[in-house]
């Protein structure tokens, strides 16, 4: 009988696209993929540093495997498993801690998997890490998350991202393109791009420093592949969304206008301080421009309150900048120190409780925003792709321009496209429709 492994991941979309190439070295090895809760001769946790109380976290995942099966073998890989491999490996049960550079090759670390007597940290220099794998997941039989490009060359000071996945460094552009054609032939009608930094795509694409291609080259490219419906960019930074870039996504084929544009903060003084690369002039300036040429697309915006140095004036000024501006929902994180970062020992140290009582005004504040931009779209035609959930009777879908919206639940619309009219918001806050006519089924 085949072994079977099962997986735990954290954290974000460039996660789970590693997971799942990981997961496919473990099917080629004839491991059989099962469910976390179910009992498996291993278990991977790909950890995430930037969650919080990663730790402890850490630990339930490991006692929840323990659970299933308390002889099974337990590994841990990802961001955390990088950053602090001793903790990781102290933690009970645990045999095995991969960092960086060692994940992909996690086959080639399981002997019979007998439990060790200690976890077995195999760890690089985070300067090794600069080779590049290339990963898709499938999400949820609709929706792909293909990496495109990995690390990061900017020193935020709040980060510890370029301590946990390295410099800045992307997949060849004819990869891209193949894993692309391989996704749309699978019946996948949307890819997102994921990546630490992806607007710096084209740098380390052929080990050097150069930029051989830009991200407006892939974009450009990946637009004129057939079969796939829909692309999206996520995350970018704002100085390196040039203008080119939003013009093609305007007449793009399959590019939505969607944006996901991370600003962190509306004060000069806090931007500066994080060592983010634009002042809050540039953002303005991107938001106008993007609503210039699409005025239906959708921005969302990550923030974090909370920082050192935020004093009662600078959240204010964030916070009223981002209620004049038109952007249409926030992610919201509350700043929170982490070992080896510059911003750990600078002061001015904001309570726990300030920290708490702004993310939760900025976090009203986005349910007002996305209530306006889903009222500014209603009564107008868009394109629904629905999902593959039951949730509770009904099944969701999100228009190119992130509207979500629900019906009563129905098999057949899993996984097709239609044109939709928006009618109203119901008490979920989601839009109701009209269907107008089936694009692909
Ligand atoms: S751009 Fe800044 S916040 Fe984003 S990964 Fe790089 S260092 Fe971290």
């Amino acid at each position: 009988m085949n072994k079977k492994v099962a997986f735990y991941t954290l954290g974000c979309k460039l996660n789970f696209s590693e997971t799942s190439t990981i997961a496919r070295d473990f099917s080629k090895e004839g491991f059989d993929r099962v469910d976390f809760s179910e009992k498996a001769d291993i278990y991977v946790i790909n950890t995430c540093s930037v969650t919080e109380n990663a730790d402890k976290r850490f630990k339930t995942i490991v006692k929840q495997a323990q659970k299933a099966n308390e002889n099974a073998f337990v590994a841990a890989v990802g961001c955390y498993a990088q950053l602090k491999p001793q903790e990781l490996a102290d933690v009970n049960g645990v045999d095995l801690v991969l960092g960086a550079t060692e994940k992909f090759k996690i086959t080639d670390y399981l002997n019979d998997l007998s439990k060790n007597d200690f976890g077995e940290v195999h760890s690089c220099e985070i300067e090794d890490a600069d080779f590049y794998v290339g990963s898709y997941s499938i999400g949820d039989r609709t929706r792909a998350f293909l990496k495109v490009q990995d690390g990061c060359d900017y020193k935020c000071t709040y980060c510890t991202i370029p301590l946990a996945r390295g410099i800045s460094r992307s997949d060849t552009m004819n990869n891209v393109l193949k894993n692309a054609r391989e996704i749309s032939q699978q019946n996948i009608k949307e890819i997102v791009l994921t990546g630490v930094n992806i607007g710096d795509y084209g740098k380390g694409e052929f080990g050097n420093k150069k930029h051989e291609h830009t991200f407006l080259d892939l974009v450009t490219e990946l637009d004129k592949v057939e079969g796939i419906e829909r692309l999206r960019i996520s995350s970018i930074e704002p100085n390196l969304l040039k203008n080119e870039t939003i013009d093609l996504v305007a007449q793009s084929r399959a590019f939505v206008p969607h944006f996901h544009v991370p600003l962190q903060s509306g004060n000069n003084e806090i931007l500066k301080k994080m060592k983010r690369r634009y002042m809050r002039e540039l953002y303005v300036d991107r938001v106008s421009k993007i609503k210039e040429v699409m005025p239906h697309a959708c921005i969302g915006v990550d923030v974090i309150v909370g920082f050192p140095g935020e004093t009662d004036t600078h959240f204010l000024e964030t916070y009223n900048f981002l209620a004049e501006l038109d952007i249409s929902y926030l992610h919201v994180f509350t700043y929170s120190e982490r070992d080896n970062t510059e911003a750990v020992d600078m002061e001015g140290v904001v309570p726990g409780n300030v920290r708490s009582k702004r993310s939760k005004m900025l976090r009203g504040l986005s349910v007002k925003k996305r209530r306006a931009f889903y009222e500014s779209q209603l009564g107008t035609q868009r394109t629904v792709l629905f999902e593959s959930e039951n949730k509770e009777g009904y099944i969701h879908g999100f228009t190119e321009n992130y509207v979500k919206v629900k019906t009563p639940w129905n098999p057949d619309l899993v996984n097709t496209l239609h044109t939709v009219q928006l009618t109203e918001i119901d008490e979920d806050g989601l839009v109701r429709f009209d269907f107008v006519k089936v694009l692909s089924a």
